[in-house]
């Protein structure tokens, strides 16, 4: 029978929950929800993943799209967490057909690292990531005002938030299930050993509950309004920093990654070229709660000044769009380029709370909140070789048979849900994907009707 994971599937399940029994209910369906679904459910742990919006709608499609060890992690000294995400990256290079391995620049100039410093730090991070590669400094390409020249590296891009539902259809595959549009909106244990949960269905307006031995707490930047929900508590080194992008497009100006500081204050950023734009970024400023923040016009301004810089021929009407996501992070430091990007556990009873999980470390975050599970449930979970990539899109020859794929196996909801998080055309392509928008409006409705 041809695989369904569709707006049917969901409302079946939905119809069917009525209280029903799961080992584990993962709350949030970004990457590091995806992943312990998939590990899990690669166990035949009875699994139930709930997202409040679409899957990948928090931080998961809203990221600099990067698989990668992170240089300035290197330079911080986190030489541990960089090989571990190395090792990631090579991981899901040669394990999907989705991420992609890129030369990156990397430019000297008067605001950025000097050159040994960045000669030596490449060195160190090509080798961990499996590499001999002896850097040496170009100067072919920029050479104007204040450029010294630029080293090059390798590292990866992706889509974070097909990566994401790659993840969650995996899990799906095994056995277990997924529903977005799905929020939790009340936890309960009466001190037993099962915990209930209390589900409003967002596009039916009905409620309907699940009954599980474990919650995994997932939610990313609403980590803390889950736990709260539970015991009342929260966890007081949670951060919440937001990070801003700009897609310009692209006009041929460049054609591979760069990275560089901004003369403006000397921090690390990107310029991605993705398919027919360039995604520039980031910023990264505390802010208070997960539920008031938005792309502004300083964002706006700052990543321009900076990427104008190196692209002296951008123009303010190159300019597509903004986006912004919040990184759920987990440490001490009063500026948010120094709190670590590593991730975080706590347990609270029957609930395991997993934070600051990045795109690229989603699979050692799963791996390392298996323990607390298995301790929980009483069982064996193997974590070798897991979680695996199960899900792969049969190539197509036209758009009408793509978005058909789409509605059919990977359960969007609204036409956004295919923009956005399947198809990713509001990132990569210059008109954000509106030319598709009636067809996928039709192809919706139609499947609706049928
Ligand atoms: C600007 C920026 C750039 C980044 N760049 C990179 C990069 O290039 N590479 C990289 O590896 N990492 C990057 N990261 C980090 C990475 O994107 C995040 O750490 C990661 O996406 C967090 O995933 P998560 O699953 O913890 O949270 P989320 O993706 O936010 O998922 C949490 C989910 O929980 C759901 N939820 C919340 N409450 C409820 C509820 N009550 N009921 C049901 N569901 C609920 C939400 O809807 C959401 O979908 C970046 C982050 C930012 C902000």
């Amino acid at each position: 029978m041809e695989f369904e994971f569709s707006l049917k599937t969901r409302n079946k399940i939905i119809k069917g929950l009525n209280g029903k029994y799961f080992d584990v209910c993962v709350i949030g369906g970004g990457i590091a929800g995806a992943g312990i679904f998939n590990l899990l459910s690669a166990n035949g742990v009875s699994t139930l993943l709930l997202d409040k919006g679409d899957f990948a709608s928090g931080t998961s499609s809203y990221s600099s799209k990067l698989i990668h060890g992170g240089i300035r992690y290197l330079q911080q000294g986190h030489i541990m967490l960089t090989r571990e995400l190395l090792r990631e990256r090579n991981y899901l290079i040669k394990n999907t057909n989705f991420v992609e391995e890129r030369e990156f620049n990397i430019l000297i100039d008067n605001y950025s690292w000097n050159p040994l410093t960045i000669r030596f730090g490449l060195f160190v991070y090509e080798l961990i990531g499996g590499k001999i590669r002896i850097p040496r400094m170009y100067n072919d390409k920029y050479n104007y005002e204040g450029f010294k020249g630029y080293f090059t590296y390798t590292d990866a891009i992706s889509d974070d938030a097909y990566l994401t539902v790659s993840n969650i259809l995996s899990g799906v595959i095994n056995g277990s299930k997924a529903i977005n549009y799905a929020e939790v909106t009340e936890i309960n244990d009466a001190e037993s050993d099962q915990v209930e949960i209390k589900i409003a269905d967002k596009v039916t307006g009905i409620s309907g509950k699940a009954v599980c031995k474990v919650v995994i707490n997932a939610t990313g930047p609403w980590v803390n309004e889950t736990l709260k929900m539970y015991t009342g508590e929260k966890i007081s080194n949670l951060k919440l920093s937001k990070g801003s992008h700009l897609i310009i497009d692209n006009n041929g100006y460049i054609k591979n990654p760069i990275a560089f500081k901004s003369h403006l204050d000397g921090r690390q950023m990107f310029i991605i070229p993705r398919d027919e734009t360039l995604i520039v970024g980031t910023t990264d400023k505390f802010i208070d709660t997960p539920d008031e923040f938005a792309f502004d016009d300083e964002d706006r301004n700052y990543i321009f000044k900076s990427a104008k810089r190196i692209i002296p021929d951008l123009k303010e009407t190159d300019i597509l769009r903004g986006y912004a996501g919040i990184r759920p992070l987990y440490g001490r430091g009063n500026s948010p380029g120094r709190v670590t990007r590593d991730f975080h556990i706590e347990i609270n009873r029957r609930m395991i709370s997993i934070m600051g999980v990045k795109i690229t470390n989603y699979r050692n975050a799963a791996r390392h909140s298996i323990p607390y599970v298995k301790r929980l449930l009483k069982r064996n979970i193997e974590t070798r070789g897991l979680p695996q990539i199960l899900y792969q899109r049969k190539p197509t020859k036209s758009n009408d048979e793509l978005i058909d794929q789409v509605i059919m196996n990977e359960m969007p909801v609204y036409p956004e849900d295919i923009i956005k998080r399947r198809l990713g055309l509001f990132f990569f392509k210059k008109d954000g994907g509106e030319s598709l928008r009636n067809l996928i409006e039709i192809k919706l409705k139609e499947y609706k009707s049928v």
